[in-house]
């Protein structure tokens, strides 16, 4: 009865409305959604998908909606705006942090709110998302200031008051609202967790019959790649490849894919195939087959959630409710709730579900205040168990329900209150060491047992630190008393876990042999690694906290006497003694035994300690700390083993261990590692020393440094030395001893070791840094260890200790140390690799010398804490004295190998720190105090070491004066001198400060200093010398030829320049003309070059032995102004004869410049391609050049080329003897010729060959068939043609053919098209005309001239006068008929570009003029007479294309000639067109535009003619400019009226016809009309497109960019067309496409339509530019992008605003224009051989 109403009314009306609800569901469900999910492919599914949408929305979803009351709209209005953005960010969406306010890093804003935000003033980080996360604008936890943009800041405050929102809304909206979320969500989550493949829940079983169809159901996994995936598919179920990899997309980005339809047996079948082939390797594919109306309904609960999801952001209300219905408890108890099952489940479910109810969470729970602290208590009590699932899923963590930790822990309070309530410290930890279960006899990880499955594991098991990062992130502002428990339990189990690593991964000097297996290191190093950051967190936590720190401190302490328990294990102690000391240790040497590098709880302790005394909590409460219970013997043991093992590995005493020892080392110094390793040793050995007797602590020292005997007996050391070889490894253990007692002492930029703040330990850091070389930001930030969490406090001191250098157009910016600040400068400093104190040492001596600055002395190092004040006494100790004495007693000698300079260098240094000790504390105390320090009287005394023969200042002394230690000399002297200042003090005992001047000196010691620095620098200059020397002998051998060669270009140019004043000189020889029987040049001049491979000289000639040009010739749309104009398909005919204004693809030909005999070079060509048949043969692969297409690396320069451009004399001088024919005479000439000629070829393709191939004379002073082509030998012959064959190969994309009569074209076109580019270049860089181009690209052009002139006569003569007739028919009057078909066959004006027409004419005229019996004499004439009929051809195609466009001013005055005679020209025009053009009568405007349109074209002719003819050009051209004065220039240069229009005035009735059939062509109108490409003039050049100052709105373009194959989809890498402007989907299977029969990625296949196979792209993700050319080829390239410190950030990695250096982007868009990409490819490929093994085709 019910049954007849809408659902929503019935639904009101019953009593259960679940069971109503389901009811519907189980009828509509299954019959809507048949689709089985994912996309649709054709069109024909698309239409049936939308169709189920439609339905979808009408009969599911909307009786939902309905169901809740009306107005929800204004639900929403009532809410106002929410106070939280919660924007989830999308995959490559650009996020934006403050580096002065953000919380911590993970806390980001969206691009809206930041815009909106304060932060956009500050130093912010920008980097793109990896997806998931959402926007923390309003969050007042997130962010110390400005917590929300202005979109989001709250509109009144008081609703910050916690108001339940739920009670705003109308009761029935509660009530209903409260029951339909709870039945949608269950029926959700019942699907969604549902296991079963062929059953259905209780009441969603369908009321009619069942039907009986499945799907096979494919889910991703991370084991199997794509590939794999695809060909098990094509196999399984049939399908294309193509269908295949749509699948495979689809299963990758959701999670599962249906792969085929029908009954039960048919899909198990293709189970059983998918199962079978994958299972080989792997596990196989996971594979169910469901029925069809379980994926439907499973289909639906996504979208139902989806519908929750937007039902929920109509109000906070509905937001809340929704909360509620999730996390209510179920029947079965604990965990029963919603949300629970939801997150239990989450490894079983697949990729696309598991994303839909994550994204829901983050919209409801995750939003709400109150639910998010009740959500997070869930997520915390479930976590053990959420962890575990995540360990066996093998999905990314990125969708896994783990990865919410970060939105939860992240926020301290909650962190804070879970860690109280939930005792999540410890439960993280605990979870952690579970998970790792491999432990050795003591307990400690055992890494190197690890199968692959657990190295997998152990990957994924690294993610909880990183939840134990966020929970520490912010240390509690204040302390219960709860926290401190909780805290200090999670402490204790954290140190549980440390003494799982103390001691982890041994080594034992191996000794005989060389280590069989390198042992695992790395899995230990990693855990290492990444608790670094753990470690100081929690050691920043106990410093907020008396109680903490003195608890932790003692659980570490207690910890620590665990592990060292069996330390000394019951031997017998030995007794050594030295210098009147007896200290007790115990045996053990560091070459013998077992020693790690792991030792963290000792470290945690040193660090404890530290804070002890930084905190003055050991000052303040000692009766509280156990430091009776230290045993200082057994805190320095094991970090000194640490540090001899890193000693003795310096002294080449582990060879044998191989390199994993190396590499060990290498990361406990390394800044990734060092704070919480080296540095802790260090700080260990402080703590130790400043507890103990110093000579006690020296003895031990040496005893483990297994150096004892050295110091204890002298003399023993000299036995020592002759019967050991290894004396070398004994001086270097020496040296390294020494240093450590330096660094002990010395190291004081701690706080808590010396009295400083953090701010000083970094600049002395960066100080050091920089001591090296002027360094990049990004430079200085790697040499500074990273929080993570903080910043590394180098913007706060960057700017006081340096200045920055700004970057030119390469390289990066850099900061160099400011002088002041190299005084701080101390070589032992202890971060200093052993390289970088070298270098360090050296750039600091010689910026002293520059300076002309004394030599160094230390420097104070600051004062002590209290609680290390007692290190300095190390340096006056017996022990330290004892074995400064026997180190300077052993330099006595000068003999090597007893001693080095380093070892004496270092005593020296430990004295000097002494005596300024002894200073600064004579200085800081009163006048009665008595100073203890007595380091100057007690190196008075003798020494108590056996055989020292006197006190060390004795022996200093002695050495003063010794030759041998001239080096050592000035510190000597000082140290000497200091002695004695001290003395005066202390005898002159007056509190007066004394001032020991460092400068001073006596005269002697200036005098010595003099003497030593002059044979310092003497050593330096020769050594200098010496290098440049074998520089030079380097480059001879290599540019010797290019030497020779460029000294013979300054011979012949001192010759020219020697002809030119001549010249000059004499009056009759006036104009420079370059064209026309008037030009001048082209004389007899030799032409001698030299062959870069034999080295032999040559001389040009057309007869000669051939020389050639290594040359690089492209394709090229550099000029288009229609990139849409597609290239036709080679095979097609295309009749390159005619180009089109729009020079949409031409052909480019450069060259380095490099000349060989062609002989020579086909040798090495030959050499070439039989190197690259063997390489083949042994492995595949590619070079930078590709052999096969005649591609060569020009065997000088390396500069990719594929052709050779043959070298042609000059053209012989201008007959003046014979006589100039008028125009009218030439055209009727011509005309003649041209019609006669034409007749012939139509009679001789008609069958009737010309008898005997004679003459046929057709009217008087006519021949036809007359040639006379034996000007070239042979060789050159045979060069002309290989150059032609290029062009032709090149430009058409075609195999060779010769019989092919577009052959000549194709080289003509080259010849234009290039002439034309150099012109563009020039113009637009403002370079004058002429003598600005650098060599190589001056005899390019001028040998590819040259060449083009002559090319002619490697084609049938035939061919070539063929082509000159039809160009004749467009550009000549014809006065004699001609067949109308021919007629026809012409293009209209509007379709030529007139500069490839003058080329084409002028260079197939001489096919023509051979026939005439005058000779080559008239051939210049005809040439002038060319151009002038072209020059009109264009005076009148720029007026048909004329348009008013920009309103400008009109001229006032008279109007001038030429404008006048404009004018009249366009009325002509006018005249025969009609209404198609505008009615113009200002001839100023169109005499500006025709001015300005020509000039391109008259200076191309001149360029052409110049090159040509070898006419020098007037001086008015060789300086830059367009003024009136290069007009006229121009003008006389080309034999030119300086008023063109008098060309046309001059010769009306001649040319009227000829204007007339211009203007008549049908095409013209059709063009005018708007019916083809109209190319107006002047044409602009090309650039490369805009880009954004700011490269963030790059990165937000992307992000919103979808692709366009697959509906909708988030690009994986947007890659931008820097030409077009296009935006590709570069990287991926979705947009590749078939080019030449291959397929191609996205990129690719956008260079073939964009630029004839050259592509420039900006990868905007990663911040590249990225070059590509043809398929095989590209490289990247630094992008014009730069941040504040001058640097580019490819990979955005270090997030910093990034802004357009547009310098940098003209650099780039010059390399296009000229044509200079694929070269920088080649190079780039020659210099990084990785380059070449990418697969380029695939971006
Ligand atoms: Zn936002
Ligand atoms: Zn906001
Ligand atoms: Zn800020
Ligand atoms: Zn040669
Ligand atoms: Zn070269
Ligand atoms: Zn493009
Ligand atoms: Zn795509």
């Amino acid at each position: 009865m019910t049954s007849d109403l809408p659902p929503p009314q019935r639904w009101l009306a019953c009593a259960d409305l679940q069971q109503e609800v389901y009811c519907h569901l189980a009828e509509y469900v299954p019959r809507i959604l048949c689709q089985g999910g994912g996309m649709a492919e054709h069109r024909e599914e698309q239409r049936e998908e939308q169709r189920e949408e439609l339905a979808l929305q009408l009969l599911l979803l909307a009786p939902l909606e309905w169901f809740l009351p009306a107005g929800l709209a204004l639900l929403q209005q009532g809410g106002g705006a929410a106070a939280l953005c919660g924007h989830v960010f999308k995959v490559g969406e650009p996020t934006y942090s403050c580096r002065e306010c953000a919380a911590d890093p993970t806390c980001v804003l969206c691009m809206q709110c930041f815009l909106a935000s304060a932060h956009r003033h500050h130093r912010y980080r920008m980097t793109t998302s990896g997806g998931g996360g959402f926007c923390d604008c309003g969050d007042a936890e997130a962010w110390k200031t400005g917590p929300s943009c202005q979109n989001h800041t709250p509109a009144d405050q008081n609703r910050e008051t916690e108001e339940d929102p739920v009670s705003l809304l109308p009761p029935a909206v509660e009530e209903r609202s409260c029951s339909i979320f709870s039945i949608i969500l269950q029926y959700a989550v019942d699907l969604l967790t549902w296991e079963q493949e062929d059953q259905l829940p209780a009441g969603l079983e369908p009321p009619r019959q069942r039907s009986d169809s499945y799907y096979c159901m494919l889910f991703n996994d991370e084991v199997h790649t794509y590939e794999q995936v695809i060909y098990t598919l094509q196999k399984a179920v049939n399908c294309s490849q193509k269908e295949a990899v749509s699948f495979a997309t689809t299963v990758d980005r959701d999670g599962r894919k249906s792969v085929r339809f029908g009954d039960h047996q048919f899909c198990e079948q293709a189970k059983a195939v998918i199962v079978r082939s994958t299972s080989r390797q792997s596990k196989p594919l996971r594979v169910q087959v469901m029925h069809s109306a379980l994926v439907a309904h499973q289909c639906f609960a996504l979208k139902a959630l989806g519908w929750l999801g937007q039902i929920i952001q109509y109000s906070d209300g509905l937001r809340r409710i929704l909360c509620q219905v999730g996390l209510r408890p179920g029947p079965e108890g604990e965990n029963s709730s919603l949300v629970d099952r939801l997150m239990l489940n989450d490894s079983k479910m697949w990729k696309g579900a598991r994303n839909v109810y994550h994204q829901l969470l983050m919209n409801s729970l995750l939003m709400d205040r109150k639910f998010k602290k009740l959500f997070a208590i869930r997520f915390a009590k479930n976590y053990r168990r959420l962890q575990t699932d995540f360990m066996e899923d093998d999905h990314d963590r990125l969708v896994s329900v783990t990865a919410l930790s970060v939105q939860l822990f992240t926020v301290p309070t909650l962190a804070r209150m879970l860690m109280v309530e939930e005792n999540l410290m410890m439960t993280i930890i605990r979870t952690f060491v579970d998970q790792l279960r491999h432990r050795d006899a003591q307990g400690r990880f055992q890494f190197d047992r690890y199968t692959a499955q657990q190295a997998f594991k152990f990957g994924r098991v690294q993610s909880l630190i990183g939840d134990l990062k966020y929970v520490l992130i912010s240390p509690p502002p204040q302390w219960s008393q709860q926290l401190r428990t909780k805290f200090l339990d999670g402490f204790e189990t954290f140190l549980d876990l440390l003494r799982c690593m103390q001691g982890m991964d041994p080594v034992v000097r191996q000794v005989g042999q060389h280590i069989e297996m390198e042992p695992e290191w790395e899995a230990a190093f990693t855990l290492q690694m990444k608790l670094t950051h753990i470690i100081t967190m929690m050691q920043e936590w106990c410093s907020t906290d008396e109680h903490v720190l003195i608890e932790a401190y003692k659980k570490c302490l207690s910890a620590l006497s665990q592990c060292q328990g069996g330390l000394p294990d019951g031997e017998q102690p030995i007794s050594l003694s030295l210098a009147g000391h007896t200290v007790d240790t115990f045996r053990y040497q560091v070459s013998q035994e077992k020693v790690s590098i792991h030792l963290p709880v000792c470290r945690l302790l040193a660090g404890l300690h530290v804070l002890l005394s930084k905190t003055e909590v050991a000052s303040r409460l000692p009766e509280q700390l156990p430091l009776g219970e230290l045993s200082p013997h057994l805190l320095i043991e094991l970090p000194l083993r640490c540090l001899v093992l890193c000693a003795q590995v310096h002294a080449g005493m582990w060879r044998r261990n191989g390199f994993s020892l190396i590499n060990q080392i290498y990361y406990y110094h390394n800044v990734k590692c060092r704070v919480e390793m080296f540095d802790k040793d260090l700080a260990m050995l402080q703590v130790g020393a400043s507890m103990m007797d110093p000579n006690h602590f020296l003895m031990i020292v040496l005893s483990r440094f297994e150096l004892f005997h050295t110091f204890s007996a002298a003399d023993l050391r000299r036995r020592y030395r002759e019967a050991n070889k290894d004396l070398a490894q004994q001086n270097t253990l020496i040296e390294e001893m020494l240093h450590l007692i330096i660094m002990v002492v010395g190291e004081r930029y701690v706080p808590g070791v010396g009295q400083v703040e953090l701010l000083d330990e970094v600049r002395r850091e960066i100080l050091h840094q920089l001591c090296i070389r002027p360094m990049a930001h990004s430079e200085l930030v790697k040499a500074l260890p990273e929080n993570g969490n903080k910043e590394t406090g180098l913007e706060r001191v960057i700017d006081s200790v340096a200045s920055f250098r700004k970057p030119g157009v390469t390289g990066r910016g850099l900061y160099e140390l400011r002088p002041e600040w190299s005084k701080r400068f101390d070589l032992y400093f202890h971060h200093y690799s052993r390289a970088d104190q070298s270098k360090a040492e050296e750039a600091q001596r010689n910026l002293r010398r520059q300076n002309g600055e004394d030599t160094d002395s230390p420097g104070h190092h600051g004062n002590l804490c209290c609680l290390f004040g007692s290190l300095v006494n190390l340096l006056q100790c017996d022990a330290l004295l004892a074995l400064e004495g026997a180190v300077l007693q052993w330099a006595v000698e000068p003999s090597g190998g007893g001693w080095t300079e380093s070892m004496l260098q270092r005593v020296l240094h430990l004295v000097a720190m002494a005596l300024l000790e002894e200073q600064q504390q004579l200085e800081s105390s009163g006048a009665d105090e008595d100073v203890s320090f007595t380091f100057s009287t007690r190196i008075t005394r003798p020494g108590e070491a056996p055989s020292t023969s006197g006190s060390v200042l004795a022996l200093l002394e002695s050495l003063q004066n010794a030759p041998h230690l001239e080096v050592h000399k000035d510190m000597i002297t000082w140290i000497l001198k200091m002695v004695g200042n001290i003395k005066t003090t202390r005898e002159r005992t007056s509190g007066s400060s004394v001032s020991v001047s460092h400068g001073r000196r006596p005269e002697e010691s200036v005098r010595d200093k003099d003497k030593a620095e002059r044979k310092r620098k003497a050593e330096m200059a020769r050594l200098r010398r010496e290098k440049v020397m074998a520089q030079m002998s380097e480059m001879q051998k290599h540019f010797i030829n290019e030497n020779k060669e460029l000294f013979q270009q300054s011979m012949e140019d001192l010759e020219a320049a020697a002809t030119a004043t001549e010249h000059s000189l004499e009056p009759t020889c006036v104009a420079h003309i370059c064209v026309g029987p008037m030009r001048v040049g082209g004389a007899e001049r030799r032409q001698l070059v030299t062959c870069i491979l034999c080295q032999e000289e040559q001389e040009v000639r057309g007869h000669g032995r051939a020389m050639v040009l290594a040359a690089f010739i492209q394709r090229s749309t550099v000029l288009s102004k229609n990139r849409s104009r597609g290239i036709p398909d080679p095979a097609e005919r295309l009749d390159p004869l005619f180009m089109h204004p729009d020079l949409s693809v031409g052909v480019h030909t450069a060259s380095c410049g490099h000349i060989m005999h062609a002989t020579c070079w086909q040798r090495y060509f030959e050499a070439v391609q039989q190197k690259e048949q063997r390489r083949q043969q042994r492995l595949r692969g590619h070079t930078s050049y590709d052999v096969e297409n005649g591609e060569f690396l020009c065997p000088l320069c390396e500069c990719l080329s594929n052709t050779v451009i043959p070298l042609l004399p000059h053209a012989c001088s201008p007959d003046r003897s014979v006589e100039h024919p008028c125009l009218e005479t030439w055209l009727k000439r011509t005309n003649q010729q041209a019609a006669a000629l034409g007749f012939t070829h139509r009679k001789q393709s008609h069958g009737q060959s010309p008898a005997g191939g004679g003459a046929i004379s057709w009217c008087s002073g006519v021949q036809v068939g007359v040639c006379c082509r034996n000007s070239f030998s042979s060789g050159v012959g045979e060069m002309i043609n290989t150059f032609s064959m290029s062009a032709y190969k090149v430009g058409l994309k075609v195999n060779p053919n010769e019989q092919d009569p577009r052959v000549p074209v194709l080289s003509w076109s080259t010849c234009a098209y290039t002439l034309q580019s150099t012109e563009r270049l020039l113009m637009d860089e403002k370079k004058p005309l002429f003598g600005s181009l650098p060599c190589r690209q001056d005899d390019c052009l001028s040998s590819l001239t040259r060449f083009s002139s002559a090319c002619w006569t490697a084609a049938p003569i035939r061919t070539v006068q063929n082509h000159f007739i039809r160009l004749w028919f467009l550009s000549g009057p014809v006065l004699v008929p001609i067949p109308d078909s021919q007629l026809e066959d012409a293009p209209c004006i509007l379709d030529v570009d007139m500069f490839h027409l003058l080329v084409y004419s002028v260079l197939s005229y001489s096919s023509l003029h051979s026939l005439d019996q005058s000779g080559r004499r008239s051939v210049d004439s005809a040439h002038l007479h060319l151009l002038h009929l072209v020059t009109v051809a264009h005076l009148v195609q720029v007026l048909l294309t004329f348009t008013t466009g920009e309103l400008s001013m009109d001229q006032d005055g008279e109007e001038s000639e030429e404008e006048q005679l404009t004018c009249q020209l366009y009325g002509r025009l006018r005249d025969h067109l009609g209404r198609c053009l505008p009615d113009i009568s200002c001839g100023w405007r169109l005499w500006r535009c025709v001015r300005a349109s020509v000039l391109p074209f008259l200076r191309t002719a001149a360029l052409f003619f110049h090159y040509m003819n070898s006419a020098s050009p007037p001086a008015d051209l060789l300086a830059a400019g367009t003024g009136p004065g290069q007009w006229e220039a121009l003008c006389s240069y080309l034999s030119l009226p300086s008023n063109l229009l008098l060309l046309y005035q001059n010769q009306r009735t001649l040319l009227e016809p000829l204007i007339h059939r211009w203007c008549c062509h049908p095409g013209v109108g059709q063009v005018l009309h708007g019916g083809g490409v109209l190319v107006r003039f002047p044409r602009e050049s090309n650039r490369l497109i805009d880009l954004p100052e700011d490269y963030s709105i790059l990165i937000n373009q992307a992000s919103s960019f979808t692709c366009p194959r697959s509906g909708g989809d988030k690009s994986r890498a947007p890659t931008l067309c820097l030409v077009c402007g296009c935006m590709l989907c570069s990287q991926s299977y979705c947009c590749q496409t078939e080019v030449e029969g291959e397929d191609v990625g996205a990129c690719t296949a956008h260079t073939f339509t964009c630029g004839a196979g050259i592509g420039l792209f900006l990868r905007v993700r990663e911040s590249q530019v990225l070059f590509v050319a043809g398929k095989t080829k590209g490289c990247f390239y630094p992008p014009p992008y730069l941040d504040d410190y001058g640097e580019t950030d490819p990979g955005l990695k270090r997030g910093n605003p990034l802004h357009l250096c547009s310098e940098r982007y003209q650099k780039i868009e010059r390399l296009w224009r000229q044509h200079g990409i694929a070269e920088v490819i080649g190079h780039a490929q020659e210099a990084n051989q990785t380059l070449v093994a990418i697969d380029w085709q695939h971006l």
